[in-house]
């Protein structure tokens, strides 16, 4: 039975979890049975039951299409996953927060009851830096004069620059070349002086993209900064991306798609190679054989290059997925008895100069009990932090928060970690980031159907990419193609 309070059941918790299969969803052999089987027929293989391949599945199904959802994992909802703290809460240890513009998302959510609240934003931020801790309000912390000014003067160059930049097709910007010859770095130590203009930009950066900026072509930076409305409005909490959050958690979204979809999403059915002819599309699995008109391939570029493919990808396809690094970050979630900090006039969000923890927000549940606070290592500290023993990785993080709200922080009853690039069927987040070069030589290959292949997964949205409103976007736009299909 439901808890309309939480938002989510018993049954939608299976779903989401490990032992989804008691919940209703197929897998391609009764478990155990691990005997070859006549091959299966749809109309349509979707590979991925994240956001992106359970709105294909559940758009192409409305249009009268037979569609087989083959999903690697135990269970649905790829990055978005909720984490039980017990009595009914969760928290997301991937994607969580929607903000105005992403419609596709909340109009999907909408229409499945999982409904949304504020992010908790009441109080000052806290800003460590140079040994010392102050609070303010607002988004851009308060540095010495001379950084701030600094910091102000790039911030302008980059929104007038975002403008430039086409998010259907960047590499056709006025200045494409040159954008995508440097990186971000080049680009923030050519136009800034001060320490703390660079710091605070780093941090935004990670934020926004889990990669350094070293990493990053300024053009890509730019697409998606684009699409995503500006670099403020990705970085900002109340109005802007990080503004709300679902009730009962984001992976509840795809657990309802899935409920709907039922014996069509296929788990623990990883998709190992997509075989294609004049007559249609053979999609192996672990767990059996589907033959299909055709397949939505909706899963990030570097994994879906870890799919064998008869005939080879086209050279630009293949060296796209080549040159597609997934982001690095780990969410970790220290959960207390109250967020007390809100007592003390605490938001609960916070940056920090000292890693690992580089950034905090507020996440406790709705009901504001037990209070979370969420704690993000990003970039070149999660590549770093991701390398030592759990207990090295955990007093440094705790330490982190101890540093920031003080002692009270340092007795979490429970400490909750995903290292998102250890996951096989994910390997680092939020989403595929492009170094500088791979929009001019291949970004025409992003998109663009290999006869019977299609490509969704946030990766190739052209608004809010990288998002879960991206992810829906390219699941829809996908669908559509097609359907258009003959
Ligand atoms: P995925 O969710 O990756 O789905 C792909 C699916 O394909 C997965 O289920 C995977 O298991 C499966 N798969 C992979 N390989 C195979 C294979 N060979 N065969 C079969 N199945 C396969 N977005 C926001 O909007 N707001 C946020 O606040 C936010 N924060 C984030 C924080 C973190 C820590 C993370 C990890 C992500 C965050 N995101 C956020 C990003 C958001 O979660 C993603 O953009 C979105 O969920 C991607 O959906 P997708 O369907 O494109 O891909």
């Amino acid at each position: 039975m439901s808890t309309p309070e939480r938002g989510i059941s018993r049954r939608e918790a299976l779903i989401g979890a490990a032992g989804a299969t008691a919940a209703g969803l197929a897998t391609a052999t009764p478990a155990g049975a691990r005997s070859p089987r006549p091959p299966h027929r749809v109309d349509v293989v979707v590979v991925g039951a994240g956001l992106a391949g359970l709105t294909a599945a559940t758009d192409l199904v409305r249009a009268g299409h037979s569609v087989a959802v083959l999903e690697a994992r135990d269970r649905v909802g790829g990055r978005t996953l909720n984490h039980s703290l017990g009595g009914g809460h969760v928290v997301e240890v991937g994607g969580q927060w929607v903000g105005p513009g992403q419609t596709r998302i909340l109009a999907r959510a909408r229409a499945l009851g999982v409904r949304t609240f504020k992010t908790y934003v009441d109080g000052d931020l806290l800003f460590r830096y140079r040994g010392s801790v102050t609070r303010f309000t607002g988004l851009i912390p308060p540095l010495p004069a001379a950084d701030g000014a600094d910091f102000n003067a790039l911030l302008a160059k980059v929104v007038t620059l975002t403008q430039t930049v086409p998010t259907d097709r960047p590499w056709t910007a006025p200045d494409a070349a040159s954008l995508d010859g440097q990186t971000l770095e080049t680009f923030m130590l050519a136009n800034t002086r001060t320490d703390g203009a660079r710091f605070v930009f780093a941090l935004a950066v990670r934020a926004v993209f889990a990669a350094e900026p070293r990493d990053l072509s300024l053009l890509h930076a730019l697409f998606y900064l684009r699409a995503g409305q500006g670099i403020i409005n990705l970085t900002s909490t109340a109005g802007g991306a990080q503004d709300s959050r679902f009730v009962g958690g984001s992976q509840l979204v795809s657990i309802r798609m899935a409920q709907r979809l039922g014996h069509r999403v296929v788990l623990e059915a990883p998709v190992r190679r997509i075989g294609q002819s004049h007559g249609g599309v053979t999609v192996t699995t672990d767990r059996g054989v589907w033959h299909a008109r055709r397949v939505i391939v909706a899963i990030a570029p570097t994994l879906a290059g870890r799919i064998d493919y008869s005939p080879i990808l086209p050279a630009a396809r293949d060296q796209l997925t080549q040159r597609t690094p997934q982001g690095s970050v780990i969410k970790f979630e220290a959960v207390y008895p109250t967020p007390f900090w809100r007592a003390q006039g605490l938001s609960g969000s916070a940056y920090n100069d000292v890693g690992p923890v580089g950034f905090t927000f507020d996440n406790s549940p709705p009901e504001g009990r037990p209070g979370v606070l969420l704690g993000f290592v990003a970039g070149s500290d999660a590549r770093r932090l991701g390398q030592l023993g759990l207990g090295a990785r955990r007093a440094a993080v705790i330490g982190s928060f101890v540093s920031l709200f003080g002692r009270r922080a340092g007795f979490p009853r429970q400490l909750i970690e995903h290292n998102w690039s250890a996951e096989e069927y994910t390997r680092g987040c939020y989403a595929a980031y492009l170094p500088p070069g791979v929009w001019s030589d291949y970004g025409g290959a992003l998109r663009a159907p290999v006869g019977r292949i299609h490509w969704a997964g946030t990766e190739t949205a052209e608004v809010f990419t990288g998002y879960m409103d991206g992810a829906v976007r390219s699941g829809e736009r996908a669908a559509a193609e097609v359907r258009r299909s003959r």
